[in-house]
């Protein structure tokens, strides 16, 4: 197979599809405090050299350990799809608030009586399941939305994506679970609690937590 060049690739995506996908400039991604921290100690003259090449060392080390990770998601969601594998692996992430007040539309927002509307908030919050099914939440900005709403969409994705494995075969009989370090939301003793009662109710043999 040949390869497509880069060169060619971006003339087709400036030509076609830059109007459609945008990608978000590199200042709209929050930084991890482990990329600061380091990023701010190599750089910081005051440092003697050898602590700065050690931060650099560190950082390099931080980004190979990122890496795997993302391999390791990427790879689970090939195992997903293979129906004989018996792994649902689940992927759940919320939107940040802000970027979710209503209305969206960008002539309404920039007008300037809409400036000086309170904008309600929309949370939303989604759990993919690999070759099975995507559930996502919208919710009302008052609705709380702690470790019970994630165990909620969890639990009601886990029984779409088992009766959809059922009819397409065998059910899965191992979870992986994919999601960041929101302690208020899924990193818990209460979600912990509730993907266990899953082996403890032999609904599941194993469980995997990322
Ligand atoms: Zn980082």
């Amino acid at each position: 197979m040949r390869r497509l060049r880069y060169g060619t690739f971006l003339k087709y995506w400036n030509r076609k599809w830059t109007l459609v996908l945008k990608f978000r400039s590199q200042s709209e991604f929050a930084q991890c405090d482990i990329c600061q921290e380091l990023k701010s100690q190599y750089q910081n003259r005051n440092l003697c050299m050898g602590d700065r090449l050690q931060a650099l060392k560190l950082y390099r080390t931080h980004l190979v350990s990122q890496y795997a990770d993302r391999c390791s998601f990427w790879s689970l969601k090939d195992v997903a799809a293979d129906q004989l594998s018996r792994i649902l692996v689940l992927a759940t992430d919320g939107a940040d608030q802000a970027k979710y007040a209503i209305p969206r539309s960008p002539g309404l927002v920039h007008a300037h009586r809409a400036q000086k509307l309170v904008r309600p908030r929309l949370k939303l919050h989604a759990v993919w399941s690999f070759a099975h099914a995507l559930r996502i939440c919208v919710l009302d900005e008052t609705t709380f939305h702690g470790s019970s709403m994630v165990i909620q969409a969890l639990a009601m994705t886990i029984e779409d994506s088992m009766r959809i494995a059922g009819s397409r075969g065998a059910k899965p009989d191992t979870l992986a679970v994919i999601g960041d370090n929101t302690v208020k939301e899924l990193k818990n003793g209460f979600c912990l609690r509730y993907l266990l009662s899953l082996i403890l109710h032999k609904r599941l043999k194993c469980l995997r937590c990322i």
